[in-house]
């Protein structure tokens, strides 16, 4: 039986982040992983890297992993498509145009740059927006990456720092000791489970899957420059109940548009539902009229795993579990790729009992104990 200091379950962005940061302590690693690394909803994801300010901890995790990315930018691989687009919020509004300056406000008190740009300037910025625009926030140093490439960077940065892939699905977790669907068990002091919206392990885990899809278009390089995002995106990602899209569009380093988004609960079917790409894409069109004229290629859908608080679960699972060896790296929902490298710093400082850079209160899974569903399964 094989044992090591850390096993962490789940090989997509936050569990590769995860052992990277454990290889590097110095920590005995194990990744336990079923499928290819990070075709989970690592795959599924947009890969934009930004700050966002819906809570102060998110404000401040996303900062903090944002400035994590740009501090190792130049040392990525060609293959993670790093590129410094920087985001455009844009307002539609005078309303959204009062949100811009507001935001603005935060960010500055944040550290974080950006921009008030006005009509003229959003035109000029973008083009192919529809004409008369309120304006909107420039985020300059936000950024865009290929999810998967990313995930597998950090894998194999995590491997060569002594960290060891152990393929096969884990169907027990718990009192130190993680047991293969094969039968095989491989132990280790602390297990930290990173296993997306896969809640098989810990059903009584307080995380919910909220679908998404994403419709990407052949090549049309200059279409757009900037991540375009409508203000109005934080209102749409915070219902907690309803069906909603908002517009959102990344440009892809090979010309492509990536078009998003949309978020439904309760739903566990993965097909593409037409009536909500064509919501996304007429959302997408009242922004960007021209986009009518591009052919998309490929939709897709993902399972962001959402906590009723927003905030991930960062830390002991042991106030959910009452199992001391368990720590979780969860309930990431649309932030997963930008927060992955904080998110390791944070457990693994806990981990080595280190202090952080950031208050982790925020994101100790502690504070979800209580919730009803942690509450229901524990009482089953
Ligand atoms: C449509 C959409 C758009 C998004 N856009 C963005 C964005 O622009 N920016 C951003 O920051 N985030 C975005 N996200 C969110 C981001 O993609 C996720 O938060 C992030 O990928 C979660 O990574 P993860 O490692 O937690 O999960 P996953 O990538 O799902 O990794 C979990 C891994 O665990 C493995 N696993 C699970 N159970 C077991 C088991 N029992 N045994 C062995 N292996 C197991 C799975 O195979 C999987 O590889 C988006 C998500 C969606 C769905």
């Amino acid at each position: 039986m094989a044992t090591f200091d850390v096993i962490v379950v789940g090989a997509g962005i936050v569990g590769a982040a995860i052992a990277r940061e454990t290889a590097r302590a110095g920590l005995r690693t194990a990744v336990v992983e079923e499928k290819v690394p990070g075709s989970g909803i690592t795959a599924a994801g947009m890969g934009h890297l930004v700050v966002m300010d819906d809570s102060p901890a998110q404000l401040a995790l996303s900062t903090f992993s944002r400035g994590l990315w740009l501090q190792e930018r130049d040392k990525l691989p060609a293959s993670i498509e790093f590129e410094e687009r920087g985001t455009l919020w844009v307002a539609a509004d005078d309303e959204e145009m009062r949100e811009v300056h507001t935001k603005r406000a935060t960010y500055e008190k944040a550290g974080v740059a950006s921009e008030v740009l006005d009509t003229k300037g959003v035109a000029e910025a973008e083009p192919n927006l529809r004409p008369g625009l309120a304006g909107g926030l420039r985020v300059p140093q936000d950024a865009v990456v290929y999810p998967p490439a990313a995930a597998a960077h950090f894998l194999s940065d995590a491997q060569h720092r002594g960290a060891k892939l152990v393929q096969g699905r884990a169907v027990a977790a718990g009192k130190g000791e993680v047991t293969l669907s094969n039968g095989t068990k491989v132990q280790a002091e602390r297990i930290v489970l990173a296993a997306g919206s896969d809640i098989s392990l810990l059903p009584q885990l307080p995380i919910q899957k909220r679908k998404g899809h994403l419709l990407i278009t052949d090549r049309y390089p200059g279409f757009a420059h900037h991540q375009l995002v409508e203000l109005g995106y934080l209102k749409s990602a915070h219902k907690l109940t309803d069906e909603s899209v908002a517009f959102n569009i990344q440009p892809r380093q090979t010309g492509q548009m990536l078009i998003g988004s949309s978020r439904q609960f309760g739903k566990t079917d993965p097909a593409s539902e037409p009536r909500i790409l064509r919501l996304m894409l007429e959302r997408a069109i009242e922004y960007m009229p021209k986009l009518a004229a591009l052919s998309a290629i490929r939709a897709w859908t993902g399972f962001r795993a959402s906590t009723e608080d927003k905030l991930p679960l960062i830390g002991p699972a042991e106030a959910i579990t009452e199992d001391a060896s368990l720590w979780l790296a969860a309930g990431f929902e649309g932030l997963g790729i930008t927060n992955a490298p904080g998110a390791a710093r944070l457990l693994v400082d806990q981990l080595l009992g280190h202090k952080s850079m950031l208050d982790v209160t925020p994101f100790l899974p502690a504070r979800l104990a209580g919730s009803p569903a942690a509450k229901k399964e524990a009482h089953v």
